[in-house]
């Protein structure tokens, strides 16, 4: 069976930076499950995936603008301490995260994450930790099956890898 739309699709992969720096990769015993042709995963890894069968190797580099797009240095922001509450400031640590009116001037609030404390300031960012990384995948292909019509009705995989739930 090859990839197409609306199969369940298992793979393994390994995801590194241009540098050959690893920043993600699947549990050997957990292959990363999804239904192809939703949207689930990175479009250009979709699109490479599309045809392919079991056992079949494929090495994807998507550009940071076709993974999660270039960094857009409006969204680094330097908050005055100030501008948060006083009761939440022994809170603020790196990671957290909280939303704030979009400092590119939109209209829906982008959501930040504080990457330092210093100087009365909090530093956060509303790029996505992998904006402006081109990506290199490499994917073997572990499984494909029809979805079921519970899946097909819920949008997503079921199963190991998949989602579990009642
Ligand atoms: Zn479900």
């Amino acid at each position: 069976m090859n990839i197409a739309k609306d199969c369940v699709v298992l793979v393994h992969y390994v995801l590194k930076d241009n540098a050959g720096e690893e920043i993600d990769r699947s549990e050997p015993d957990s292959p990363l499950a999804y239904l192809h042709g939703h949207g689930q995963i990175i479009g250009g890894l979709e699109s490479a995936l599309l045809g392919k069968a079991v056992g079949e190797h494929l090495d994807v580099r998507l550009s940071a603008e076709e993974g999660y797009g270039e960094r857009d240095d409006r969204l680094d922001v330097a908050y005055p301490l100030s501008v948060f509450p006083e009761n939440i400031h022994s809170q603020l640590e790196p990671g957290m995260t909280f939303s704030s009116p979009d400092p590119r001037g939109g209209e829906e609030p982008v959501y930040m994450t504080v990457s330092a404390i210093e100087d009365e300031k909090v530093l956060a960012s509303g790029n996505h930790p992998l904006a402006g990384v081109e990506l290199h995948f490499s994917v073997d292909v572990a499984e494909v099956r029809a979805a079921t019509e519970e899946e097909m009705s819920h949008g997503h995989a079921h199963g190991p890898g998949g989602a579990h739930h009642e």
